[in-house]
Formats: structure tokens, C-alpha cells, sequence
């Protein structure tokens, strides 16, 4: 469509060059004058540019002729307008720059070129590219004017509009906040817009031809810092797109300065981070309200066991093996997807574009499967596996917290399978995570209400069958639901932070009934009692000064008291239990290792802490006379314990069959149905008065 007046001028002066050219050479001519004028004739009448042609010797410049295209172009016959000026053609505009043009050639009897607006019979203006030249006689005389002319009307719209475009385009790029710059496939930059020129302190004259030191890569996104010329270099958010410009292919790039440097990358993994996942969860999710066929999925994936490998082959280690799972899992995804680090050991993958609940699936199964085989960290094989949560997009999930929620939740439910493996987040588990906040709430009010009650268990000598301590263990009287498992609500107090105070009433209440029952002679000697400790209580480094605090309040001695805490609580945070425990121990608190051969210490790992007695873990206890394997686990733990000066303590003794293998392996402390179930302080009483009739 483009408009090519320069060709349009050329075709018309050849036309008339030949014309006059023929004029002249008519005497020379093979042909006789009355077959030329034929021949011109013919070629005027066909011709599909108007022309006309006037008679300057006359005082009013008069048109003499006119051909069958300027009939049609005009809408005037030639008897229409034969004798008069052509003025009439010009309308009432008297302004235009080109009719000035045109009058001055025609008095100074040159020929010109304009394009000037001129009005068919009906009114409506046309734009005519009109060519007009003078024509002599052989004596030089001038004796006619030519004119030549072409309606561009349709070319000369088009052009405009594409002008107008144009023009609109540009002030908008112009007035963009963000610094708009186009560089060609060589990088070199050929437009830049007036933020643009701004954020590099330079002219776009100076912008232009120049590289701008600036990764360009399509799609990317990042936070780069510019150079600038006298100036501090700054931060910007930067996006770059492919595009065309100009007819070539080329690289638009948008910049935005940042006030402050929003940290979107993890700096080990070089993953985005939280900030970014959410801000393409939120899109995402936004695409999919308005398009119902854009099915994505989310999932969270946390490693299994890392706080233990993190802790037992130190920090450099656990980076080690971040970045390497990191790199390990973007191996098993497409350039689309998101691969995101959340915090610490959690991660997170958004799939976009999903036909199916098996492409999400099958993600989570590469995972794991690629988790099979070890990381070489610092000169070890070290083998991880992860827990996947799996959250669908549902039109009713509007914010990506929704949606994280319920990944992480289906998380831990593949965490309680026992990790290395999946879980797809379902309304089930939706009812769970209620259930489970319900709880919460209930909890925050169960001490107030008193519905936290003390339960204890003995601790039987196994040769004497005499009685030395019982354990302290809470019990949950819950108002509707009622009687609660320790086991269902310390995580959550745990996780809630509620376990401070609760912890504290626990600690109380033993410390209180143990005072009482001394002061009733119901306790025989020695005695213990045995209080539980978790994890949110060990990093209170107030911890030692407050039990001792409740110890001197109640006024017990301190050597009635023994601290239980699991083995793998003491290996998340040595540094902070070993603090405390050798506070505790210099006001001569016992302490004993719960649970023991659940985690992962050695007992010469064990060695480092003050501990006074081992609790081994009820599952042993229950496969002893099963296993042989478990008798010599069993065997040469109390060896070790003893060599060590520990007091061996077996949990969950069920049977007869048990108890006579721990005597056989020395054992020298049981607990467990087969003696009693935790009592409440009613019953505890009655159980300490028989044993003291039995032993007396
Ligand atoms: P734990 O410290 O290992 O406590 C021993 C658990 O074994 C108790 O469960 C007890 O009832 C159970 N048990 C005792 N004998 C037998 C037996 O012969 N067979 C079987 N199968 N189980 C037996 P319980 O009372 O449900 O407590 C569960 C866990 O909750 C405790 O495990 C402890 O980790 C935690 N817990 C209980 N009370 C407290 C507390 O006051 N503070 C803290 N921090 N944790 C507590
Ligand atoms: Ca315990
Ligand atoms: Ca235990």
C-alpha cells in the first residue's frame, strides 16, 4: 500500500516527454499527421491519468481539452468545463501551500509537480497528484499547458491514517513511565524513549547504535544494575520480549527502576524465591478465573530428614546438597515450569498448561525416583528423599496462600506415609486441617478451663520389682471430644507455641503432687519423677532458670527430677541443650534420653551431654522374642549404657515373655501396661500404697 509518488511522477513526465517529443518530431514522422494524431488520440482517450490541457494565449488560461479520465476522476464532462480556468477544481480552501505552487509556475511558465485537494462535481474533495509542464511551439512559443493528473485520494488516506498511527504510537512510548528500549539482533539499540533516556542519564542520540551492557535474553526477567554516566548505578527491573520492529526482528526491553532491591532470587539456589513464585502464582491463578481450560497444579516439596544431614555434616554440606536437589529436580521439569525455593529445605513447582492429573503425578514420580540415587557431598554418599504435597487450581482458590495451604498440608500427609513419596491435597485432608484448627483454639483455652490433666506412670526396677519414679504424661479432657492423645495435641502445641506455658503447668503439677506425696509418705527411695521436654522449651534459654525457679518455689529437691527429651530434639539444637543441661546438671537434675534408636545418634555421640539414663524406644521392646537381631540391638545398647554409667530404662513393656528377656539382658528399669497404664493422681496414690505393701 505504500504510496510511491516519486515512481507516479516519473511515469507521468516519460509520458509527456514522449508526447511533446512526438509533437515535435511530427514533420519528421514515417507516419502522416492525420495517423499520429490518431495514434495520440487513442493513447490521451485511454490513458488512466486525467489529463487536460489549456490554452495560456487566451486571457483566462482556458481548458481546451479534456480526457475521458479526468471525466471520471473530476464527475465533470469535457462540455462541463471546456473555457473555463481550472480554478473551479480548487473549491473555497485558499490556503494551501501548493496552489501558490502551482499559480507561480504557471506565471513564470514552468513546469511543477503538487499534490494538491481538489472537489469533484459533488462536492467531495480528492487528492490530486497533478503534473503540469508548458508546451511550445517549434519557435519557442509558449502555446499550451499540459496537465497531467492522478487521484490519490485512496493512497494519500491510508498514508495519513498510517501517519496518525504513527504519530500516537510514538507519544505513547514517549510518555511510558517505564524506560522502553529496542535493540536490534546484534544488541545495538535503534529506538530508546524519553524514560529510557533518563534512567541512562544519556540522550537517545547517544542511546542509538550503542550496546547497552545489558543481558538480552527472551522472556527473561531480572534485576540488573545499569551504568550510567556520572551517575550511581541502579536497579531495575527489567523484562525483554521479542518483537518486530520495523519490518526486522528485534528485542523490546522494558525497564523500571526499583527503589529498593526486591530480592526475588535465592541467593544459594539462584531459584526464585517466595516473592516471585507468589507473584506468577497470582497471575496464573488470574489467567485461570478468566480462561476455565489453564488447569495448573502446585507442588511442595520438602526434603526428609535435612535438619538431620545439615546437622551432622554441618552447614556447608546441607548448602551442598540445596543447590544440588535444586539442579537434581529443574532435570526433571519443562523450560515452563516454575521451580521455586520457599525457605530452607522447602520447595515448590508450579505446572501451568496441564491436560491431565497424571502429567502432575508423574512429576512428583520423576522427582523420587531421581532422589534414588545418592548426592556426593564433601567426600560422602548421602542419600535424601522428599515429601511432595499436591494442590490442584480450583476456581475457588483466588490467592496463591489458598493454594500453598493446601500443597503444604497434603505435604504432611506424605510426610506421615513415612516421606519419599506423594500426596494429592483432598477435601479430606481440608476437613483435617479444620479439625486440626479447631483444635488449636480449643487448646489455647484448655488450661484456663483445667481440662489438662497429669497422668503418671510407674517406673519398675525389673530385679527388685520395686517402684522408683513415675513419668509424668498429660491427658486431654476434652469437653466434647473427649479423652485426646498427647500424641495428637503436643505438635500442635508445639507448633502454636502453646507448649511454653503448657510445658510450665505440666512441670508444676508433677513438681506440686510429688511435694505431696513425699510429705505422705507414699514415695519410696530413690524416686523420680519424670517430666517430658520438647523442642520449643529447649530453645528457651530461660529454661534451666525457670525450672529451677518452680523446684525452689514448690520446695523439692532438684534430685527428684528427671528431664526427658528425644534424641533427635538434642541433635537438632546441641549447642542450646548443651547449655542448659549443664546448668541443669549442676543443680543435679537428671536427664534421660527418650525414644532412644528412633534417631540417629550414636551413644558416643551421647557422651558430649550429661545424660543419667536411656529410654529405649518402645518399638524394640515390642519385637523383642520376635526378632533375635532386636535382643543383641537391645543387648548391646544396655552394655554400652552401662559402660557409659547410664541407668537403662525399656519403654512399652507389654508381656511376661518381654520382661524375662530384659532381665536376661540386664536391663535395669521397665515401663510399660504390664506394670500400669498412666494413672491419674487418684490412682497413682492407690498404686503407690500397694507396691509399699508389697515391698514391706
Ligand atoms: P513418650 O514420652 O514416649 O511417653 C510414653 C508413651 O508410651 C505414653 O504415651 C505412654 O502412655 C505410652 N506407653 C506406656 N506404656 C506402654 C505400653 O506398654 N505399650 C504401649 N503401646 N504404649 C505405652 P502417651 O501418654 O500417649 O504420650 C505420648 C507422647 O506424648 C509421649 O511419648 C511424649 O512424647 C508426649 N507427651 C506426653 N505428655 C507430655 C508432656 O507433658 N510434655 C511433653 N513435652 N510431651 C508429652
Ligand atoms: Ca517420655
Ligand atoms: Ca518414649
Amino acid at each position: 500500500q505504500a504510496l510511491n509518488i516519486s515512481s507516479e511522477l516519473l511515469r507521468a513526465r516519460t509520458v509527456v516527454h514522449s508526447l511533446t517529443q512526438s509533437l515535435r518530431s511530427l514533420d519528421q514522422s514515417p507516419l502522416d499527421k492525420a495517423s499520429w494524431f490518431d495514434l495520440m488520440q487513442r493513447a490521451v482517450a485511454y490513458a488512466s491519468n486525467g489529463i487536460v490541457i489549456t490554452d495560456p494565449t487566451q486571457p483566462n488560461n482556458p481548458i481546451i481539452y479534456v480526457n475521458p479520465a479526468f471525466e471520471r476522476i473530476t464527475g465533470y464532462t469535457a462540455e462541463e468545463v471546456l473555457n473555463r480556468n481550472c480554478r473551479f477544481l480548487q473549491g473555497e480552501e485558499r490556503e494551501q501551500l501548493a496552489r501558490y505552487q502551482l499559480n507561480t509556475a504557471i506565471q513564470k511558465k514552468q513546469d511543477c509537480h503538487v499534490i494538491l485537494q481538489n472537489f469533484r462535481k459533488d462536492g467531495t474533495p480528492f487528492w490530486n497528484d497533478l503534473y503540469i509542464t508548458p508546451i511550445h511551439d517549434l519557435e519557442g512559443n509558449l502555446t499550451h499547458f499540459l496537465g497531467i493528473q492522478n487521484d490519490i485520494t485512496e493512497q494519500k488516506t491510508i498514508q495519513d491514517s498510517l501517519q496518525r498511527q504513527e504519530n500516537d504510537l510514538r507519544i505513547i512510548l514517549q510518555s511510558m513511565v517505564d524506560g522502553l528500549v529496542v535493540v536490534n539482533q546484534d544488541g545495538d539499540v535503534i529506538f530508546a524513549n524519553q524514560a529510557a533516556e533518563k534512567l541512562f542519564n544519556r540522550p537517545a542520540t547517544e542511546l542509538l547504535g550503542q550496546s547497552l551492557g545489558i543481558p538480552v535474553t527472551v522472556n527473561s526477567q531480572a534485576e540488573i544494575d545499569i551504568y550510567r554516566p556520572g551517575l550511581k548505578p541502579i536497579w531495575v527491573d527489567f523484562v525483554c520480549n521479542e518483537i518486530i520492529w520495523q519490518g526486522a526482528p528485534a528485542y523490546l526491553i522494558s525497564l523500571r527502576e526499583l527503589t529498593e532491591r526486591r530480592q526475588v532470587y535465592d541467593a544459594l539456589t539462584r531459584l526464585p524465591n517466595r516473592v516471585l513464585f507468589n507473584e506468577r502464582l497470582q497471575h496464573v491463578i488470574d489467567l485461570s478465573q478468566r480462561h476455565s481450560h489453564c488447569h495448573f497444579a502446585l507442588l511442595f516439596i520438602d526434603l526428609d530428614r535435612f535438619k538431620v544431614i545439615n546437622d551432622s555434616l554441618g552447614h556447608r554440606a546441607g548448602d551442598q546438597l540445596l543447590s544440588r536437589f535444586a539442579l537434581r529436580i529443574q532435570h526433571q521439569l519443562r523450560a515452563s515450569d516454575m521451580l521455586a525455593r520457599l525457605s530452607g529445605d522447602e520447595f515448590a513447582i508450579l505446572l501451568e498448561e496441564l491436560s491431565h492429573i497424571d502429567d502432575v503425578t508423574q512429576v512428583a514420580e520423576r522427582i523420587n525416583t531421581a532422589l534414588t540415587k545418592p548426592f556426593a557431598l564433601e567426600g560422602r554418599e548421602v542419600f535424601t528423599s522428599a515429601s511432595i504435597g499436591i494442590a490442584l487450581g480450583r476456581p475457588d482458590l483466588k490467592h496463591p496462600g489458598d493454594l500453598i495451604r493446601e500443597a503444604d498440608t497434603a505435604m504432611y500427609r506424605a510426610k506421615a506415609k513415612g516421606g519419599a513419596c506423594y500426596a494429592i491435597f483432598d477435601q479430606e485432608m481440608h476437613y483435617q486441617a479444620m479439625l486440626r484448627l479447631q483444635l488449636e483454639t480449643d487448646l489455647r483455652y484448655a488450661i484456663e478451663r483445667q481440662e489438662l490433666k497429669v497422668h503418671y506412670q510407674p517406673l519398675i526396677a525389673l530385679t527388685s520389682n520395686r517402684l522408683v519414679g513415675l513419668e509424668a504424661l498429660l491427658r486431654w479432657h476434652h469437653p466434647q471430644k473427649g479423652l485426646i492423645s498427647p500424641e495428637q495435641f503436643i505438635p500442635i502445641a508445639e507448633e502454636t507455641g502453646l507448649i511454653i506455658p503448657i510445658g510450665q503447668y505440666v512441670l508444676l503439677q508433677a513438681c506440686q503432687q510429688v511435694e505431696s506425696w513425699l510429705k505422705q509418705a507414699l514415695l519410696p527411695f530413690p524416686f523420680t519423677i519424670s517430666v517430658n521436654l520438647s523442642g520449643k522449651q529447649l530453645s528457651n534459654p530461660q529454661l534451666a532458670t525457670q525450672i529451677l525457679k518452680v523446684l525452689s518455689e514448690i520446695g523439692l529437691d532438684p534430685h527428684y527430677l528427671q528431664l526427658e527429651i528425644t534424641e533427635s530434639l538434642l541433635m537438632e539444637n546441641p549447642t542450646a541443650a548443651t547449655s542448659i543441661f549443664q546448668d541443669l546438671e549442676a543443680s543435679s537434675i537428671r536427664l534421660a534420653m527418650d525414644d532412644f534408636g528412633t534417631g540417629y545418634s550414636s551413644l558416643s555421640y551421647l557422651r558430649r551431654f550429661p545424660v543419667h539414663t536411656l529410654k529405649i524406644d518402645r518399638s524394640f521392646t515390642h519385637r523383642l522374642g520376635t526378632q533375635d537381631e532386636d535382643l543383641e540391638i537391645i543387648q548391646t545398647i544396655v552394655s554400652l549404657a552401662h559402660s557409659l554409667k547410664m541407668d537403662v530404662i525399656a519403654e512399652g513393656v507389654e508381656n511376661e515373655a518381654q520382661l524375662c528377656h530384659l532381665k536376661a539382658i540386664g536391663c535395669d528399669i521397665g515401663q510399660g501396661f504390664l506394670f500400669a497404664k498412666a494413672l491419674d493422681p487418684q490412682n497413682t496414690a492407690n498404686f503407690l500404697r500397694q507396691k509399699q505393701t508389697q515391698t514391706a
